[in-house]
């Protein structure tokens, strides 16, 4: 799955900055993905920011997104 990250959503801009794989917390963090890392591993996002506007997007890597379906700690809307 390619996910198309720019343009920025909100204004179009392209001056977007992204960190990679930040976890997706457990433990003392918030846990923002519950239910779709690995046994001991929390899942792992990448953060992107618009320079331009400040919009900040979370996207799930690719084996938390599979993780989805079969997770009963989440339902699709
Ligand atoms: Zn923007």
């Amino acid at each position: 799955m390619t996910v198309e990250i720019k343009p920025c959503p909100n204004c179009t801009s392209t001056n977007l900055y992204k960190t990679e794989r930040i976890s997706a917390g457990g433990g003392y963090a918030p846990y923002y993905l519950p239910g779709l890392g690995k046994f001991l591993s929390s899942a792992k996002f990448d953060v992107v920011v618009c320079a331009d506007c400040g919009l900040t997007r979370f996207f799930a890597r690719e084996d938390a997104c599979m993780r989805l379906k079969k997770s009963t700690q989440w339902r699709r809307i």
